[in-house]
């Protein structure tokens, strides 16, 4: 019999292609959100709409299962992530312990937790020329403040679960993960997917707003990997948060030259120096990725955003906001 899967937060961007991916892979899929996926139909075999901040909603969700991807989260980019911090940790707390203890009373085998690099220390952080986070470095915590102690906090119950219920619980610690059918408008939209809104609207020369000096650093990894990543690790037997991102540092002045070339446009940057920008510098060091899962993520920055542009230079045609010449 095909084994039988949740995701939840499969209206949202990682949830969304990840239901994809299973239903691709033969499983039976049920997709748990409070909404639907934005951009397209979902693939699920089953698609609930519930708030996981509710215990009962918990319960109905994982309901005979095997396996919980559990993604929900109430999130967004930077300039969210710094202005909602008692709505974030109150949220994702309550959704992560009544999603472990409904997991473990409907006898699911294997939960997945969902955090994130934000978990690692400020102090480690604070200089563009990072040295890679490994693992390890999360503790002596100081976390990002609100959401990447709600995701600290979690991934200690997620290791207690394994420790004291033999609920196998696996934890994937993101870095900046990107691509097709994201959010790229409204407020809760990362930086790529900004950089590339903002391009996409600009004219052939052009000015856009970067927040910050455009000098900080990040890595970023494209959603297709991200997947791959997520489903290696809930076939190992690897139980300790795992970074799953790639490797290779950019700043954000990069960033933007390299969608600017995609685009085609010759683009200036006007720095907003008010804006929130996170921590000066991160990357993911993948030691351990490679070596527990034999595998590292393969795309290439520039494959990832030149799919993820043009995408999003669809959507504002499809929206109205771009004018095509008629013709073209
Ligand atoms: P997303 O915002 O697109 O998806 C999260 C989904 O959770 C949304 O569709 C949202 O509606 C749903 N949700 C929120 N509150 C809910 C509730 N009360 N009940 C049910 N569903 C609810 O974000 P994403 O980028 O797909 O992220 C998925 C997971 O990965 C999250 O846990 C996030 O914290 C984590 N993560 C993502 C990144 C990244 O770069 N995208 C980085 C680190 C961690």
């Amino acid at each position: 019999m095909d084994k039988k899967v949740l995701v939840t937060g499969a209206g949202g961007f990682i949830g969304h292609h990840l239901v994809k991916y299973l239903k691709d892979k033969g499983y039976w899929v049920r997709g748990v959100d409070i909404k639907l996926p934005e951009y397209e139909d979902t693939a699920a075999d089953e698609f609930e709409l519930l708030d996981l901040r509710r215990w009962a909603n918990c319960l109905q969700a994982t309901r005979g299962v095997d396996e919980v991807y559990n993604l929900a989260a109430n999130m967004g980019g930077i300039g969210f992530i710094e202005s909602h911090k008692a709505e974030i940790m109150h949220d994702n707390v309550l959704i992560n312990v009544h999603m472990l203890e409904a997991a473990r009373l409907n006898g699911v085998e294997k939960f997945l937790y969902t955090s994130s690099a934000c978990v690692y220390p400020g102090y480690k952080q604070n200089t563009a020329d990072v040295t890679p986070l490994k693992e390890e470095d999360a503790y002596p915590a100081d976390a990002e403040d609100g959401y990447g102690w709600e995701k600290l906090f979690t991934e200690r119950q997620c290791r207690h679960y394994y420790e004291d219920y033999g609920l196998k619980t696996y934890t994937v610690r993101f870095h900046n993960i990107f691509g097709h059918l994201g959010t790229y408008d409204g407020g809760r939209e990362k930086s790529p997917a900004a950089i590339c809104r903002k391009i996409a609207l600009a004219k052939e020369e052009d000015e856009i707003e970067v927040w910050g000096d455009g000098k900080q650093t990040r890595s970023y990894c494209f959603i297709d990997d991200c997947v791959e990543g997520i489903f290696r690790l809930m076939q190992s037997d690897y139980h300790e948060p795992l970074n799953l991102g790639q490797d290779r540092m950019i700043t954000i002045n990069e960033l933007v030259d390299i969608v600017a070339e995609i685009a085609g446009k010759k683009i200036t940057k006007r720095y907003d120096l008010t804006k929130p920008q996170g921590v000066r510098g991160r990357n993911s060091d993948n030691t351990r990725l490679r070596e527990v899962l034999g595998w590292e993520p393969r795309t290439s920055l520039e494959e990832g955003l030149e799919r993820t542009y043009k995408w999003i230079y669809g959507e504002l045609v499809k929206t109205g906001r771009i004018k095509e010449p008629v013709g073209s």
